[in-house]
Order: structure tokens, then sequence, then C-alpha cells
């Protein structure tokens, strides 16, 4: 007869506002939690792990195996949050992978589920109901959610999950505590699921949670759907190169200021289309230094493509984008701006 196993999915999020120090953070936080669990003799003779990314896509980047034979993801951001899509894909996993009882035989444990999300779902929200629906009923698994920052909508992720937490920024450090409770809890549940102790292998250790993870009731944190951050994806019209510009809102004066700019290796087209609405140039206040040629304004084209360009204007840029030249001059009207799907 094989041994009973206990199944730990950890469902990562990797949409574009993870980029930077959140996603370097989590890649670190998994690597941790894989070297806890290898050293605990309990864990490594009881869980098995799988890993799911999403964004505008999800994928399980690593099928349920044993400790020993898991290779740490490398974690890379995309635009999309299809968190959606992602439970589905948990769903199908654990039908596949997870064993049932049956006369001959005693099935895995419960699996153990932790989400890791800093964002609103882009996917329909219907899908994401129904996806939801199936995981809640019957109770596949234990889910835990882990909500980072001020985007997050906790009242979906109460829907979905067993008990939900929160993160309000993502430091490594703080990850790094995180990461260190979530290995303990799984320690403690594959130590529960040696023992006599039946059939519940048991999920989150609450006695072991940090200070900095808060747990999250139902109406604690309401959004009112404002998102608190916008991203908007740019080309160096000199290189031709992408980048992204994170603004962040500031709730006083109710419009966003640019706070960062991040290379991005490159322009991925998934082929998804995202509901992201465009916004209003007047709600954005600056333009951060391009960063591969240090060109300090910015541009649209008339093809919708945004471009860096020479703080000096007028200018003719080459947009690289539609390839055709446009010419660049201060403007003071109001224009929309495609926003990427963060
Ligand atoms: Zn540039
Ligand atoms: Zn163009």
């Amino acid at each position: 007869m094989s041994q009973r196993r206990l199944p730990v999915y950890l469902i990562l999020d990797c949409s574009e506002s993870m980029i930077g120090e959140s996603i370097a953070s989590v890649q670190k936080g998994v690597d941790l939690l894989l070297r806890q669990l290898r050293s605990d003799p309990h864990a490594l003779e009881t869980a098995y792990v799988s890993v799911i990314t999403f964004h505008a896509t999800a994928q399980q980047v690593v099928p349920l195996s044993e400790l020993t034979e898991v290779q740490a993801p490398r974690l890379e951001v995309r635009p999309g949050t299809s968190l959606g899509a992602a439970f589905k894909l948990l769903r199908d996993c654990i039908h596949r992978e997870v064993r049932k009882t049956t006369t001959a035989q005693k099935g895995d444990y419960r699996p153990i589920v932790f989400l890791l999300t800093d964002g609103q779902p882009t996917d329909d929200w219907a899908a994401v109901k129904k996806a939801i629906g199936q995981v809640t009923n019957p109770r596949i698994a234990n889910m835990y959610a882990i909500g980072c920052g001020d985007d997050v909508d906790f009242t979906m992720l109460h829907e979905a999950c067993d008990a939900v937490f929160r993160l309000d920024e993502m430091t490594p450090e703080k990850l790094k505590k995180l990461f260190i409770w979530l290995s303990a809890s799984v320690q403690s549940a594959s130590v529960a699921a040696g023992g006599s102790g039946g059939d519940k292998a048991g999920g989150v250790d609450l006695t072991k949670k940090p200070a900095e993870v808060e747990q999250v009731t139902p109406g604690m944190y309401h959004h009112d759907g404002t998102p608190r951050q916008v991203f908007l994806k740019s080309y160096c019209s000199q290189k031709r190169r992408p980048f992204l510009i994170r603004y962040r809102y500031l709730d006083d004066e109710e419009y966003y200021v640019a706070t960062a700019v991040y290379p991005l290796e490159s322009f991925v087209d998934s082929g998804v289309k995202f509901e992201v609405p465009p916004i209003n140039s007047s709600m954005l206040m600056g333009v951060p230094p391009c960063p591969y040629c240090g060109n300090e304004s910015g541009g649209v084209c008339g093809c919708g493509g945004i471009m860096c360009a020479p703080s000096q204007l007028p200018a003719t840029v080459r947009c690289p984008h539609c390839l055709q030249s446009v010419e660049m001059a201060e403007s003071d009207g109001d224009f929309t701006i495609n926003q990427s799907a963060g």
C-alpha cells in the first residue's frame, strides 16, 4: 500500500505589478520554503509540492512531486491577473494528481493551498465565481490566501478561501517571514499526518504566524474599486525596447504619481485581450526618465503606442510601434492613454 501524501499547492501571482523587488522576494521565498521542507524528515516523507503561476494565463510550472524532485521554478512577470484561470487549473490538477480514497486504499490528505496575490483579477468575474464555486463545494483543499499591498480585493479572496491574510508590503524581509511561516505550517501538518490523528492533516499554524502577517476577517478591508496603481507599457524611441512605468494613487490629490520604471526583457504579447480602460493623461503626474536612453519626457503616438521622448520639445521621434515619424510637442490638453493590465 502506498504512503498517504500531503499535497501542497503554491499559487503565485506573476502579473506585471509584481515586477521588481516583489517577484525577486517571492522567488527567494519559494527557494527558502523548499530548503526548509527538505531539511525536515516528516515533511520529506509526506509533503508533495506543486507550483501554479498566473498572469494572462495560468500554468502548472511544477507538477505535484516529492520534495527531492522539485526544481524551484524561475518566476517571470507578464501582463494580466487571471486568478479565475488559476483556480480552474488548481481544480483540474487536484482532480488529476491527488489520490482519492477507495475501498482498496486510503487516499491522500486534503491538499493545502497557498495563494499569493497583489491585485484584482483581470479575467471575468463570472468565470472566477464558477471556478471558486466548484472549489468550495465540496471542499477539495484547505485554501489560504495571502493578499499583499493595497490593490487586493479581500472580499473575493474570502469567497474562495478558508482563511485570508494580509501583508502590507512585499519587502524581502516580510516575504521571508511569510515563507518561513508557511513552511512551518506544512511541517506541523506533516507531523500531524504522520501521527495517529486520523484524516485531518490541518492547514496553517496560527500559533507561528508572524506579526507582519495580519489575519483578515470579512469586511475588514473594503476596496472601492479605484486601482491603487496604474501601469503603462512604454518603449524607448531610440533603442526600441520596452519598459513599464508604475504610477501610484495619491488619495489626497486624487491622481497618480510616477514611482518607478522597469526595463522589460521583451515585449510579451500573449494574445489575451484585457478589459483595462484607457486613462486620462490629467490623472497621471510625472514621466520618469527612460531606463535605456535617459530621455526625460514621453509621448503617445496616434497609433496608441507610448514612447520616451527628449525633454527638449518639439522634436521628431520615430514611433517604435508603427515606425511613423511623430511630431512631439508640449501638450496641456487631456488625452487618453492605454494602460497595461497590471
Ligand atoms: Zn529611451
Ligand atoms: Zn505609432
